[in-house]
Formats: structure tokens, sequence, C-alpha cells
């Protein structure tokens, strides 16, 4: 108690003679301002930045003396752009030897390094906030890379994660080895009400933002046309899932390809349905009643679908359909790729923009699934998504315009996250 009492009175005494520091400001000069928010862009505005957050926005503005300036006068500003569906811990998944691969072969810490590099890669092109869903056999790697990226230690996205993810016995890989054998598992395994509890205790425990579960598995054509699927949960175990999680005042995303995952998952009160191909009309008009977000992950369906042949083909011309379907029903649709399905160091997130206005969005519309609609899907829509004053500094700029030509968002030259600028090719 004496101890403290002093350091109190010390502090005390500092703030009496030193003025708190002011903190630096900087300001931006955007040529022209997509704000996430207005359906038009600004010309010339100034956007004002104290410390991690935006200040002020102002068009025509000029910078106060005694700010950093940037100039991006030449250049088109937007929010940081939000990928919902990433993999950090996975680096393609086309064959199932590339998956068995990474889990028997490369030790985890080898794969956290992986990450820290393809975080690094995400934050190049313009992504400052990733929803990681599962490490795919890493366990809790992905709480790690967030902690470090986080604390400074390496440049990287914000992360929210949600580390195992959850099937039963025998429904998600590694499969088909001898039962000689003890194997690593792609997901935590989950059986029964209770255990689906305490997993998701245990995951959020261990510091999982997000719970995930497979809702189904081994896709199928029916005679009437719809891709079926096999629903993975009981009822019962999957409302116990989403039940506690809410509970815990967290959110649940199911990876549901098939209508009848989708069906089951919706049954169950999820927040978001991944992927979800298959989607019947029915099943789009009861996401729309139930404000329920798709995460359609088209470039990862493109990007596999030659590798494993069989269905998957057939599945890139559904999800088209499936878009087109959904976006005329007013489905709130947010921006996810599924990167790790595919290698990082192949593919650019920002290809997903280009199936999104080729199946019908407008670019302003494609620009929102990865800004304010994802920033709405995360529960954060208070601190990211648009850039406006309160908002968490997160910038990013593009050459030209990317309204009028959407494939210039494949090149970001200028990231900022928080305050800090992390790549400028502008100056
Ligand atoms: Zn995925």
């Amino acid at each position: 108690m004496h101890r403290w009492f002093a350091v109190i009175l010390s502090v005390a005494a500092l703030g009496w003679r030193v003025a708190e520091p002011a903190q630096k400001q900087i300001a931006v000069r955007a040529g022209r301002l997509i704000d996430g928010k207005g359906d038009q862009p600004v010309s010339q505005a100034l956007i004002l930045i104290e410390g991690q957050r935006i200040v002020s926005v102002t068009p025509g503005g000029a910078p106060p003396a005694g700010a950093e300036v940037i100039d991006l006068s030449r250049a088109t500003v937007l929010p940081g752009l939000i990928d919902t569906h990433t993999h950090v811990l996975l680096n393609e998944d086309v064959t199932q030897e590339q998956y068995d691969e990474q889990l028997l072969k490369q030790s985890i810490p080898y794969r956290a390094i992986l990450a820290a590099r393809n975080a690094r890669i995400a934050l190049d092109h313009g992504f400052t906030t990733l929803r990681d869903l599962e490490t795919e056999g890493a366990m809790y790697a992905d709480v790690d890379l967030k902690t470090a990226i986080d604390r400074g230690e390496v440049p990287g996205p914000r992360l929210f994660v949600s580390t195992r993810a959850m099937a039963p016995t025998g429904m998600y890989p590694l499969l088909g080895y001898s039962w000689e054998l003890e194997l690593p598992h792609g997901v935590q395994v989950v059986d029964g009400v209770e255990n689906a509890r305490l997993a998701v205790r245990e995951q959020i425990a261990h510091g999982a933002d997000w719970i995930k579960f497979y809702a189904d598995r081994g896709y199928f054509y029916g005679p009437e046309g719809v891709l079926h699927s096999h629903v993975n949960f009981t009822e019962d175990e999957a409302r116990a899932i989403v039940g506690e999680t809410h509970r815990l005042g967290h959110r649940v995303a199911a990876h549901a390809i098939g209508s009848d995952g989708i069906a089951a998952a919706l049954r169950a009160g999820v927040d978001s349905i991944e992927h979800g191909d298959g989607m019947t009309e029915a099943e789009a008009d009861e996401m729309v009643q139930k404000g329920t977000y798709w995460v359609p992950t088209i470039t990862v369906g493109a990007a596999v679908a030659p590798g494993r042949g069989g269905n998957w083909q057939k599945m890139v011309e559904t999800e088209r359909q499936t878009f087109q379907r959904a976006l005329k029903k007013g489905v709130k649709i947010a921006f996810g790729t599924d990167v790790g399905g595919f290698a990082w160091t192949r593919i650019n997130q920002a290809q997903e923009f280009h199936y999104y206005v080729e199946y019908g969005m407008t670019p302003l519309q494609a620009i929102r699934t990865a800004t304010s609609g994802a920033a709405e899907l995360l529960g954060c829509a208070d601190r990211l998504g648009t850039i406006e004053a309160g908002k968490l500094a997160d910038l990013v700029a593009v050459a030209g315009d990317p309204l009028a030509d959407i494939t210039r968002l494949d090149h970001v030259g200028f990231v900022m996250k928080e305050g800090v600028v992390y790549k400028n090719e502008f100056k």
C-alpha cells in the first residue's frame, strides 16, 4: 500500500509539471475518396488522423499547421479492405495430398512462420482486417499470430480468429489411413451435446473470437438440379454449438455448401453461411428474413475446380446462379475468398471483387462487401469499414478509379492500418 501511494504521488507530480505531448497528426489528401458509406465518391478530400483514429474528413480541406502530409491526390482512397474468410495457416488445398502433407510433414511452428508471411501478403494487398476461419490442424497458432501482430512484432492485418473449428468423428480430414495410426485432425473432433459446449468453451478460453463448425460434406446433385450434401452434426449438437457460443457473447460461422447443410446451419441459428453454393430460393428468403450473412468465396471454388474435377467445375456455375439470385433477393453478402485453400503466393484475394462485379454487383456494392458490410458481420461497424470521424485509420489507395474498373483493386499502392503506414508507392 505504501509503495502504491508513492507511485500515485510521483505520477501526479509528473502530470503537474509536464503537459501531455500532443498526438501526432497526419493529413491525407485524397484525390478521390470512396468512404464506404456515401453513394458518390468525394473529390479532393482531406482526412485528418490523430494516433490510431480518423478525427475529420473535409471535402477540399487544408492540412493544419504541423501535420505530416501524405499526398494521395493522384489516387483513390478507400477504407482498409476486409476478407471475412481466410486461412493464414494453410498453403493450398487443391488435392488431398497437399492438405495431408501440411498436417503430417510440417510442424506447427513451421506453419506459423508461413502464416506470418501470409499475413504480410494480405496487408500488402490492402487487407487490413481478416476473419481467419480455422487453423486446419495448427491448433491455436492463429491466436499467437494475432498477438504478435497486435504487439507490433510482425506486420499484418488485424485478425479475428476462430482457432480449431469443429466436426464430428470421421467427417473431416485426415481420413483414409490405417486404423493403427494415431493421426492429427484438421478440426477439433466433437461428438454429443456436452462435448460441443465444452469445445466452444475451450476454444473461446484459448482466444477464439469466432466459432466455426462444418455443417456438411459430400456434395452431390439431385435429379431436380439442386446441390445436396450430407449433414454432419445432429440438430441438438448444432444447436448446442450455436447456443453456447451466443451465450458467451461470440458469433458462429458454418461451412455449408449443399442445400441440406445450409438448411441445418440456418435451423441452428448461425451468423454466417460460408460458401453456400447450393442455397435454394427458400433458404435465400430465410437468410434475408433472419439477417444471416453469406460469404460466397467464389475465388476458391474457381481455383480448386480444375485440380479436383468431379462436381467442382459444375459448382462454380451453380454458385454464379446462386449469387445472382441472392443479390436480387437482398441477402447480405460479405466479402470472403477462402485464401489458403488456394496459395497466398499465387492469387491476390482481390480477385474475388472481379467475380462479384461479373455476377451483377456494381463496383460500389462489391467494395461495400469488403468494407462496411464486412465490418457489420464482424460486429465492429463502430470502428471499421468506413472512412469517417471516430473510426480507426485503416486506409488504402489505388491508382485510377475502381468504380469504373474494379481490377484497379488488384494493385493497392498505399496501406495504412491504425494510423501506421505500411506501404506507399505514391511518394
Ligand atoms: Zn475455408
